[in-house]
């Protein structure tokens, strides 16, 4: 099963997405994640993306679709796997695209957790993560809005876009993602 969790930053994609990879046994790929590790071990690529990272910016496709890349081609996606933050822009949307079908193996569902705007930046607030001060956690908010909310309309386009309500304990919101039969 390739499934994407698709939602705002704060949404609860992550803790999710953990628990969604131990239940159908798929890798769990974080792209925020991959990012803070190639950061934290100081490769060039880490560098240069924490930057874009501390500003609460996208980190260039190209960047990302490297990284991406390279996870991708590993054995253990070749069962699936649940991509989280990723992808956030139409570009990185119709490389994923095309590198799935090119192996024959599209994506079968990208499942968006909705949280409305208020609940998020309280969540967000209280997380602690160093992005995640006053004025960082506005830009990514922004950034979500122009640049990865309108893969909402691309994914509805292909048919394979379903929503689970992301208010609650995160219990609550597993059930719900288990539920689904999208
Ligand atoms: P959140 O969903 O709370 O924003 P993430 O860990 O997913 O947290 O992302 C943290 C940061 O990593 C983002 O603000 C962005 O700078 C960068 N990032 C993660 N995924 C992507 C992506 N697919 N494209 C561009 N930048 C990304």
């Amino acid at each position: 099963m390739r499934t994407v969790l698709f939602g705002a930053p704060g949404v609860g994609k992550g803790t999710q997405a953990v628990r969604l990879s131990h239940l159908l046994k798929v890798p769990h790929l974080s792209t925020g994640d991959m990012l803070r590790v190639a950061r934290a071990e100081g490769t060039p690529l880490g560098i240069d993306a924490g930057g874009y990272m501390d500003q609460g910016k996208l980190v260039p496709d190209a960047l990302v679709l490297k990284i991406v890349e390279d996870r991708l081609q590993q054995d253990d996606c070749r069962r699936g796997f649940i991509l989280d933050g990723f992808p956030r822009t139409e570009h990185q949307a119709v490389t994923l695209d095309e590198w799935l079908a090119a192996n024959d193996a599209p994506l079968d569902r990208v499942i968006q957790i909705v949280v409305d705007k208020e609940l998020i930046l309280q969540r967000l607030s209280k997380r602690g993560r160093t992005d995640d001060d006053a004025a960082v956690i506005a830009r990514r908010l922004e950034q979500y809005d122009q640049l990865t909310r309108p893969l909402i309309h691309y994914y509805s386009e292909h048919g394979i876009m379903c929503a689970v309500d992301g208010v609650g304990t995160p219990d609550e919101v597993f059930d719900r993602l288990a539920a689904l039969t999208c």
